[in-house]
């Protein structure tokens, strides 16, 4: 069974392999990630949250783990490179 970490690696790869994109609000300076399977909607998100369902049930998604690998929050050592073009 993958730890909770492990989890977090996977689900940053299967975000970029969706093609699942974070953004910066400016004004705000929150963050959102777009969503894989409905082009129209953006999910907040932060360090510690989604508002997709998904995290509700699992504590853990694609779009929050987006985030921590954009924001280079990747847990241990394994790191995606170069996720999003960075
Ligand atoms: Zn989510």
């Amino acid at each position: 069974m993958e730890s909770h970490d492990e989890s977090i690696v996977r689900l940053a790869r299967t975000a970029q392999q969706r093609g699942i994109q974070v953004f910066r609000e400016v004004t705000t300076g929150c963050w959102f990630a777009s969503s894989a399977s409905k082009p129209e909607t953006l999910h907040r998100v932060t360090a510690v949250s989604c508002d997709c369902l998904g995290f509700v049930a699992h504590q853990r998604c694609t779009h929050h783990s987006a985030l921590l690998a954009r924001l280079g929050w990747f847990p241990g050592r394994r790191r995606i490179a170069r996720y999003g073009g960075l």
